[in-house]
């Protein structure tokens, strides 16, 4: 059973929003349940909803039609300051005139926290995330990622049950917010609370999920757990935009336990693929191969698909290389290597190979 079904403590129920003077809703049917301490994220390009369907959640923006469930209560037509949630901006939104203590503290001096607690209280958080020795600083005064700590504290101050975080590490470089992930998740993981976190950086999705979804204009393609949306992509969408996809058009000629065999537009012979429901034949699909799944080797071996190819680029990144592979009829298809050997031997431009996967590597996409 997933972590949702267990105990949906999140449920999303058929949520539309359509901004008004727009033609198509930014939320559009959108239907999804969260466990109770899961870290999930909704993932997808630029304008595909995420921050609207967040809003939503938080109570600044009504849908539609459709409801939402926190901890078993609908809280569709409460305001924000009435839910047990919290939101973290991705612009941070720190008062630059307060101190680091102040910030973190402002809900808690709104609410009337007495001063005592309120100050064992800022402590704790700031030690929670390494900021004891900076609390009487100004945000100018801080780095991107300190920053980025002082909101994620603040966020945190009122024990929120449910997190939500808009983009939390989008104003980090790329080391720092590598390391600021795992902390982030550390964190997550310690303090048991739900996340719902919005971005559209795939592998920043990849690390920090339990769950996630992938979002494209206003709908959500697919749910599930990194590992399993990533090997089991259902749509062309989904395969390309979650890592880099091979797609090859083919039609159906056969299906039996799980498997299906095609023929493939522009290639002789039969491809073998991984369809979990069956296919009748002549159904048109997408076979979809990851570029990590092909091997390359001077001669044919006895995988259940094989290609014959030419090395056109080569690009060595360190630990990978990808190589971009010519076949009949102008195709090309990308593989990715590892180097796991210093100076072993790579394939070099215009070297003629074959290239191999098997039917377990590959999945049938009909959508
Ligand atoms: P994302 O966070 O995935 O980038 P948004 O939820 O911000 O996407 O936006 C989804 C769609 O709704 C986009 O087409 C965007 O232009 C539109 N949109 C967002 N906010 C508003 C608004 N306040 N008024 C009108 N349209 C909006
Ligand atoms: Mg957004």
């Amino acid at each position: 059973m997933s972590p949702a079904a267990a105990s949906p403590f999140l449920r999303i129920e058929n949520v539309t929003k359509r901004y008004e003077g727009t033609d198509a809703p930014a939320v559009a049917n959108v239907s999804l349940d969260v466990g109770r301490g899961e870290f999930f994220s909704l993932l997808g390009a630029s304008g595909s909803g995420k921050s609207t369907l967040l809003r939503i959640l938080a109570g600044f923006e009504t849908p539609d039609s459709g409801h939402v469930f926190i901890d078993g209560r609908d809280v569709t037509d409460l305001p924000p300051y009435e839910r047990p949630v919290n939101m973290m901006f991705q612009s941070y939104a720190l008062f630059p005139h307060m101190s680091v203590a102040d910030n973190v503290g402002f809900g808690l001096k709104q609410d009337g926290m007495p001063k005592a607690q309120r100050t064992k209280r800022i402590e704790d958080l700031l030690d929670m995330v390494h900021l004891g020795s900076k609390a009487k600083r100004k945000p100018h005064q801080l780095s991107g990622g300190e920053r980025q700590r002082v909101a994620l504290a603040r966020a945190l101050a009122k024990h929120p049950k449910l997190l939500l975080l808009d983009e939390p590490l989008g104003a980090l470089d790329r080391k720092l917010r590598e390391s600021t992930q795992f902390e982030l998740k550390a964190l997550q993981a310690r303090l048991g609370i739900t996340f719902v976190m919005v971005t559209h950086d795939q592998d920043e999705a990849m690390t920090l999920s339990s769950r996630l979804a992938v979002m494209d204009h206003g709908r959500v393609l697919q749910i599930g757990a990194p590992n399993e949306v990533y090997e089991s992509p259902t749509s062309r969408h989904v395969a390309e935009f979650l890592g880099a996809a091979n797609l090859l058009d083919a039609a159906v000629t056969g299906w039996a336990s799980g498997i299906a065999t095609l023929a493939c537009d522009g290639f002789d012979g039969s491809f073998k693929a991984t369809a979990p429901s069956p296919l009748s034949a002549g159904t048109r699909v997408a076979i979809a191969v990851r570029p990590e799944k092909i091997r390359l080797c001077g001669a044919a071996d006895d995988a259940d698909n094989k290609l014959h190819g030419q090395v056109k680029d080569v690009a060595y990144i360190g630990d990978v290389s990808t190589y971009n592979m010519w076949l009949a009829g102008a195709r090309s298809l990308r593989v990715q290597t590892t180097n796991s050997k210093r100076g072993g031997a790579m394939p070099a431009s215009g070297e003629e190979l074959w290239l191999s996967w098997d039917a377990a590597d590959a999945v049938v996409i009909s959508e």
